[in-house]
């Protein structure tokens, strides 16, 4: 009997640790396949921001062996099938396979017929006043199904732009193209404020009702103006904006055409012009910071009058918000391409002769380039050239390059083709975007910062900034995550500056590390960071600043939340 009884126990025991160890290697593999099943691997690697069509605002997601899974509120994790990943589909879209179901007629869709199609199985979405039917994209969609249909049958512009209106859903998208709306869609118009005409708007394909500023707002909306003499064109911007500079005027000028962008708080100002003659290819650009008056100065090519400054191009003379602008790119020569660690590499890329570009503290730019035949774009967030440790001034690096520390993935999809460029070769590179403030640093005395792999990028014009100009602060504490000591970026610099200035201190965290590592180790915990995350003085005024892989991010920020600081007091970077 009780042999019995324990056979029984046993066997139930057996069971229990038979069904968890293949729940282990199904999550550890995926449902491709265990790796001695010859899987490859590159065919199921997922990327969040690959394709991430709206729907998904602060979900996490997690790489795990290769497959994205989505950590859902309850961390239920969504891996997508096999075979179903952004290159799958590229090669689809490739195929010449109908994927409109309209065999490649594009027809005028009313709202009414939008409305129809709102199924999974016949899913047609509105973005920008084109509809697309996304039924073939379904699994595809790195944030689920569910994601996707929450915009079926709509207008999914503002769902779109909310989450990555840098997706280059046109290029992603085209052989999905069933139309253009015949009339306004369905969604609830965006407040647009602008200038701009009703015919222009309809140019911009957004079709937003109509909303002019108010009296009020119409004066506070920058103007511009433009005068010559023999042989320079200037074009004066007054953007009635006191505290100008450098960061908020971004200016392009190739190939006659100028391009010049205000940035006002959450508004952009835009010149845009096809210029009535040919220009040199220096473009020379003054900022009146006080007055808030900007000069962007031409060289003639040729000693003539001009009658006129251009034509105006789409978005000349608007004043919208920014998130209502199309990102601009310009092609950028990569100049130095030099090793940081065994995987991550800097890359030295320099702006066009015309173009006056300064990435501000703590924002990213899109790179973008043409993989297999589609668009591609992936945020990088640019560095300095090195840590300087001399702070007598502030550093000018801005202006001519951008600096980017990026970890080549041996499976990504981007960075091996980033990597396979070779110097001489042009990228094209979009303009900042970001909601950090540097304002928020400047009013702090403690500055946090929790950085986990190349989460490290926006750390460095961080802390250079807080040690340069901010007279306020007291101490800069950088709490660095790895893998490995191999992993560590720029190590020996932040030892040296940690030497040189006593108001910095690196402490670096190994959460895979060798026997001799005699350093911390670790994940993120609420005990490491009680651990390290500290005022100076009781009172004082602390920013945490926090940037890795998205858990190591959530979970970070909720530790933090749970030992005691405010939301105001933590910055999140996230896509
Ligand atoms: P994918 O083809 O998408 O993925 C291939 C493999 O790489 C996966 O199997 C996975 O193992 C691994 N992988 C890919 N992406 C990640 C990830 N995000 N986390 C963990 N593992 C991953 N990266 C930098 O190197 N430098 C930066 O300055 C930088 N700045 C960024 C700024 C922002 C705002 C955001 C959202 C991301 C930033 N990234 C940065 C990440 C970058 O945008 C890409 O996600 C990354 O380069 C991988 O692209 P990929 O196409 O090569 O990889
Ligand atoms: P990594 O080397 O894989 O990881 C760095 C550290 O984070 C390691 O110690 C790692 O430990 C830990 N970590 C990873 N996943 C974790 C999790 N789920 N929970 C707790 N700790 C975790 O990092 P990486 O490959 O360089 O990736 C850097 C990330 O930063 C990318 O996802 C990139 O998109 C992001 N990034 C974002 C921005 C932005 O502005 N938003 C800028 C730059 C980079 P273990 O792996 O051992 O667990």
């Amino acid at each position: 009997m009780y042999a019995l009884v324990f056979l029984l126990l046993f066997f139930l025991w057996f069971c229990k640790t038979a069904v968890l160890y293949s729940c282990f290697l199904l999550l550890k593999f995926g449902s491709k396949g265990f790796p001695d099943c010859g899987a490859d691997e590159k065919e199921d690697v997922r990327c969040p921001e690959d394709l991430a069509l709206p729907f998904r605002k602060g979900r996490p997601w997690r790489y795990f062996s290769g497959k994205l899974l989505d950590f859902y509120p309850s961390f239920l994790r969504v891996p997508l099938k096999p075979g179903r990943s952004l290159m799958d589909w590229i090669r689809l879209t490739k195929s010449g396979k109908d994927l409109t179901g309209l065999r490649g007629r594009l027809i005028e869709v009313t709202e009414d017929e939008l409305s129809k199609h709102n199924k999974k199985e016949d899913c047609w979405i509105c973005i920008r006043g084109f509809v697309y039917n996304v039924t073939p994209y379904m699994e595809y969609h790195p944030g689920g199904e569910d994601e996707l249909m929450k915009a079926a049958g709509t207008d999914g512009t503002d769902l779109f732009d909310q989450v990555h209106r840098w997706v280059n859903y046109e290029s992603m998208l085209k052989e999905c193209l069933v139309g253009r709306m015949a009339a306004k869609p369905i969604a609830a118009p965006k407040e647009i404020s602008s200038t701009v005409s009703e015919d222009m708007k309809q140019l911009n394909g957004v079709l937003p009702e109509k909303k002019v500023l108010a009296s009020s707002a119409k004066d506070l909306s920058p103007s511009y103006d433009w005068f010559q003499t023999d042989s320079l064109i200037t074009v004066v911007i007054y953007t009635k904006q006191k505290d100008m500079n450098a960061e908020l005027v971004i200016v392009d000028c190739q190939d006659k055409q100028l391009r010049g962008e205000i940035i006002i708080d959450d508004h952009s100002y835009l010149v845009e012009v096809d210029l009535d003659h040919a220009v040199s290819e220096d473009v020379a650009v003054n900022i009146a910071e006080k007055v808030g008056k900007v000069e962007i100065i031409l060289n003639k090519k040729d000693n003539i009058h001009w009658k006129m400054l251009g034509q105006p191009r789409e978005g000349h003379n608007t004043f919208i918000k920014r998130t209502d602008r199309g990102l601009f790119y310009r092609k950028c020569k990569l100049v130095s391409k030099t090793e940081v660690t065994h995987d991550t590499k800097l890359f030295c890329l320099m702006l066009p002769k015309g173009t006056h570009l300064c990435v501000p503290t703590g924002q990213h730019v899109y790179l973008k380039q043409i993989i297999a035949g589609t668009e591609v774009v992936k945020p990088y967030t640019p560095v300095l050239p090195f840590l300087p440790l001399d702070f007598q001034e502030p550093p000018r690096h801005g202006g001519v390059h951008i600096y980017l520390m990026i970890k080549i993935y041996s499976h990504g999809l981007f960075t091996q083709a980033l990597d396979h460029l070779q110097i001489g070769d042009y990228i094209s590179v979009s303009n900042p975007e970001g909601n950090f403030k540097k304002s928020q640093v400047q009013t702090s005395e403690d500055l946090l910062l929790l950085a986990g792999g190349t989460g490290f990028t926006p750390m460095v014009k961080l802390l250079n900034f807080a040690l340069t100009e901010v007279s306020c602060v007291r101490t800069v504490k950088l709490i660095f995550f790895n893998k490995t000591e191999d992993d560590i970026l720029w190590r020996s610099q932040l030892e040296q500056l940690a030497l040189k200035d006593e108001r910095f201190e690196v402490q670096f965290i190994l959460s895979q590390p060798s026997k001799d590592w005699v350093g911390k180790q670790g994940k993120i915990s609420s005990s490491l960071l009680s651990e390290f995350v500290k005022r100076s003085r009781r009172d004082s005024k602390v920013l945490i600043c926090i940037c890795g892989p998205t858990p190591f991010t959530e979970q970070g920020v909720q530790y933090l939340k749970d030992l005691g600081y405010s939301q105001e007091e933590i910055h999140a970077f996230t896509a």
